[in-house]
């Protein structure tokens, strides 16, 4: 049995906040994320208890040791892990990831390398759900049903520089691929994904999960409205997946999305954690209600062991099934 842990970060205000003189509607205490919202002229507070709430000042070192340092020992010890950044465009889901090379990525890759010698890394993009190859110029790329990427370049690293190095020529490929790097990333979603011990920790930098108006919709070109519908169908399916998990229903509907696809086994009784990113202003008021909500659904939720897939048991991998089946046999006594 795994679990997810859910975390809510709220970050500073901007200075396009600041500027627009938009007051501040989040306050934070202790576990509580709590939000001014006004409706019909009324001022109520609606407050969100998590596990543990990283309030503005909270360091990118407190996050790391809080969210990811957990889940690197879970990889560790064998079990599959992933880590997501959920939030509206601007709240902080890269800072959270990459930051200025000071994020969860680097610093669970410094802290497998205290334990290993060396890991295995591949980081892929996934857009209007296809899923590109940050790392080669391959595109359209298959998700196998143990939730490997066909034909991705998964490249040997020993030492944080050569992470660093692969973080770059990704960072370098998505702005080549994109004529507005900004609107790309808050489009499509980012998994840098590390290999070791037979177990793979995954780190999704997930697209904004901004709700568009309709009025807007009406001058967008088809092709903005297949990449926000496929936005949306993306998020969805993950929100069906911890739902159906939540409920503790016999299906998981992990084949919906090629996001979910991907993440499937961590969800297989690994471990996760989201994190939702929120902004204090009360410009973003909205978003931030339906990201805490979402947060609220994930949480306590179990993951449970999946059957084992053909896939997977006709691989090369018997460590994994053995796993997987003892995992089976501890959930369904
Ligand atoms: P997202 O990836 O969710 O669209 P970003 O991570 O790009 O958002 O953050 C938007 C802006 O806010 C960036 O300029 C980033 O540096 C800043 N920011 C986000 N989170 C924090 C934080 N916790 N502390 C300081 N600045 C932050
Ligand atoms: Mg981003």
């Amino acid at each position: 049995m795994g679990s997810i842990d859910v975390y809510a970060r709220v970050r500073p205000l901007l200075q396009r906040e600041l500027h627009e003189e938009a007051p501040r509607v989040v306050q934070t205490t202790d576990g509580v994320v709590a939000v001014q919202v006004e409706t019909d002229g009324t001022l109520r507070e609606r407050r969100f208890r998590f596990g543990r709430v990283f309030g503005e000042a909270t360091t990118q070192a407190q996050v790391f040791t809080a969210c990811a340092l957990p889940l690197v020992d879970a990889v560790m010890n064998g079990a599959s892990a992933c880590c997501l950044s959920y939030g509206q465009t601007g709240t902080g889901k890269t800072h959270t990831m990459l930051g200025a090379m000071d994020g969860l990525i680097p610093r669970c890759m410094g802290a497998l390398f205290e334990r290993v010698d060396g890991a295995r890394v591949s980081y892929v993009e996934i857009h209007n759900e296809r899923v590109a190859d940050l790392l080669s110029d391959r595109t359209s790329l298959d998700i196998r049903d143990d939730c490997g990427v066909v034909g991705a370049e998964v490249v040997d690293v020993s030492s944080l520089d050569e992470v660093l190095d692969v973080l770059r020529l990704g960072a370098e490929r998505r702005a080549i691929a994109s004529t507005d790097l900004n609107e790309r990333s808050s489009r499509s979603h980012t998994i840098f994904s590390v290999e070791v011990n037979g177990a793979t920790l995954r780190l999704a930098d997930l697209a904004g999960s901004e709700k568009w108006r309709t009025e807007e919709l009406r001058d967008y070109s088809k092709h903005r409205i297949k990449e926000l519908t496929s936005i949306n169908q993306s998020l969805s399916a993950l929100a069906n997946v911890v739902s159906a998990l939540k409920d503790g229903r016999p299906h998981v509907p992990y084949r919906a999305s090629k996001l979910t696809r991907l993440l499937r086994d961590a969800f297989c009784g690994g471990r996760c954690a989201f994190v939702a990113t929120l902004s204090p202003s009360s410009l973003c008021a909205d978003e931030t209600i339906s990201t805490l909500h979402f947060a609220r659904r994930a949480m306590r939720v179990r993951t449970f062991a999946c059957e084992v897939a053909p896939e997977i048991t006709s691989g090369n991998n018997p460590r994994r099934v053995r796993e997987l089946e003892a995992a089976l046999q501890s959930a369904r006594a």
